[in-house]
């Protein structure tokens, strides 16, 4: 990644009518912490059980219940951490933010303003192949997610499911690092894709268990100052979040060159009509009335627990991406598109251990994941398994047989599966590589085709019909480069 800064992509900009703008954009990105347990109570984290059955007495706010923290919450945010390459703080505190929550009996929810969990950190952004940008995170802290109102189901009275309430978020915020909505896309993504590396959250945006607040603002080109800011609340698709940031600046910059001021407010992407309105001013920290929470210790951990949990970290896309290319000699997109997931990275490996690296990865990008798209399966529900793979590849190595017959093989063993080993044993599907037998197979053809051979003679590029017939009386099985040698010799080319 030795291209960070040196090769940064200019800013978006936006053609107003008095002057060229940039935008400037900082997420907040809420990510579900992967637990079965909440963050201060025992009840379940199932998604989609029945509405209020993973409600405990701490969940619906109880006279006399009392929080506990789960431990395994504060290993997932510590492992976050030093994913992002942050420091980890080893003593955090919990404050209550107090508003009026109809789906958080509690009636505050706790968090960490002043003291969070993890301090600064990056995540690198690649928008396109060589350009690579820092985006510095700020802070990660713990938090509660409320519950859900819903208020579609009946025409007269709104409902509440407390089965989310309580469930642990962490929410990681960036500096107004982010120059494009491309960038925020990819930024996103990297997020994610090191969050489900670490198994920390599962990523899943459609559930909401990865979902942003996405800050905009706009500034003369140039300028090194900050403009005031929008907040687009509660964004789950990286295509939405694009449009709202394109609608976001464009209207800011419309309101600028007008002569007006932006407002800092919150507001709400609709996207039916593709533009935000707003929904609300913007709160300060001190409406919220936050003090640290009365009932919560301020949280201690050990510097050794710290590194434990260190020492447990797998290898992350970046520098997975790097060995790739390095071990393996495939192209850095090969390795990214290797990389996108520890499975599939894990799977490559497997297969390609021992082997040409960059053969592997053309069979599992163009044939493998080309099938599991078609499929709707993921790496683990690959019906060939990376050993079986591999096997396949070394047949093809050893030449036993041809490409040709190898997609037959894979084929094969993708629909009814079993060694292919075992099925070109069975099948009969060996190439040939004797000799005598090509050298006859070749003669048959040059003998069946009189008139043919004339005009192979006249003209040497009818050669190459000779090698397409010998191969099909070969069942594609012959050596193909050796056919092509011994019908030239044949023909006396
Ligand atoms: P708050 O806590 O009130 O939401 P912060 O100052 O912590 O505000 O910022 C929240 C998010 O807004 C961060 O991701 C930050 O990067 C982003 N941000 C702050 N100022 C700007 C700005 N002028 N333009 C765009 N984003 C901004
Ligand atoms: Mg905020």
């Amino acid at each position: 990644m030795d291209a960070i800064n040196s090769m940064e992509p200019e800013p978006k900009t936006i053609a107003g009518a008095k002057g060229d703008w940039e935008m400037v954009i900082g997420l907040e990105v809420h990510a579900q912490v992967s637990s079965n347990a909440k963050l201060f109570s025992g009840s379940s984290t199932e998604f989609g059980a029945e509405p209020n059955s993973n409600v405990d007495f701490v969940d619906a706010a109880m006279p006399g219940m009392l929080p506990v923290i789960n431990e395994f919450c504060v290993e997932q945010a510590v492992r976050t951490g030093i994913g992002l390459k942050a420091k980890i703080n080893l003593r955090s505190e919990f404050d209550r933010k107090n508003y009026f929550y109809p789906d958080l009996p509690q009636g505050y929810q706790i968090s960490q303003l002043y003291h969070p969990i993890v301090g600064e950190g990056e995540v690198i952004v690649e928008t396109k192949q060589g350009f690579a940008r820092r985006i510095r995170i700020e802070h990660l802290h713990l938090e509660q997610d409320a519950g859900k109102s819903l208020h579609d189901l009946d025409p007269n009275c709104s409902f509440v499911d407390l089965n989310r309430t309580g469930v642990a978020l962490m929410e990681i915020v960036s500096y107004p690092d982010i120059r494009s909505p491309e960038e925020a896309a990819a930024y996103i993504l990297k997020l994610r894709q090191i969050l489900r590396y670490l198994g920390t959250c599962d990523g899943n945006m459609q559930n909401g268990n990865l979902r942003a607040d996405v800050n905009v603002s706009v500034r003369p080109k140039g300028s090194d100052q900050l403009g005031t800011r929008c907040e687009i609340k509660n964004m789950n698709s990286t295509k939405f979040i694009q449009q709202a940031i394109e609608f976001e600046a464009r209207r800011q910059v419309a309101i600028l060159e007008d002569g007006g001021e932006v407002v800092q407010e919150t507001r709400l992407y609709d996207a039916g009509s593709g533009t935000t309105r707003s929904m609300r001013s913007k709160e300060e920290a001190h409406d919220y009335r936050y003090f640290p929470c009365p009932d919560l210790l301020p949280l201690e951990i050990s510097r050794d627990w710290v590194d434990e949990i260190a020492a447990g970290i797998p290898e992350l896309p970046d520098e997975k991406k790097s060995r790739f290319v390095r071990e393996y000699g495939v192209t850095p997109y090969d390795a990214d598109v290797l990389a996108a997931e520890a499975e599939s990275a894990a799977f490559f490996e497997e297969a390609a251990a021992g082997r040409d690296g960059k053969i592997a990865a053309n069979w599992i990008i163009n044939e493998l994941f080309g099938r599991l798209n078609k499929d709707g399966k993921t790496v683990s529900e690959s019906p060939v398994s990376a050993a079986r793979l591999g096997s396949l590849l070394d047949l093809l190595a050893s030449k036993e047989i041809s490409g040709k017959i190898a997609k037959d093989v894979f084929d094969i063993a993708w629909n009814e599966g079993g060694d292919p080993a075992a099925i070109v044993k069975e099948r009969g599907l060996k190439q040939v590589t004797d000799e005598d037998a090509i050298k006859s197979a070749v003669e048959k053809v040059l003998e069946a085709n009189p008139g043919q051979v004339e005009k192979a003679r006249a003209n040497p590029k009818v050669a190459g019909w000779f090698v397409g017939q010998v191969m099909k009386s070969t069942g594609g099985k012959a050596n193909p480069s050796r056919v092509s040698e011994l019908v030239k010799e044949l023909l006396g080319l």
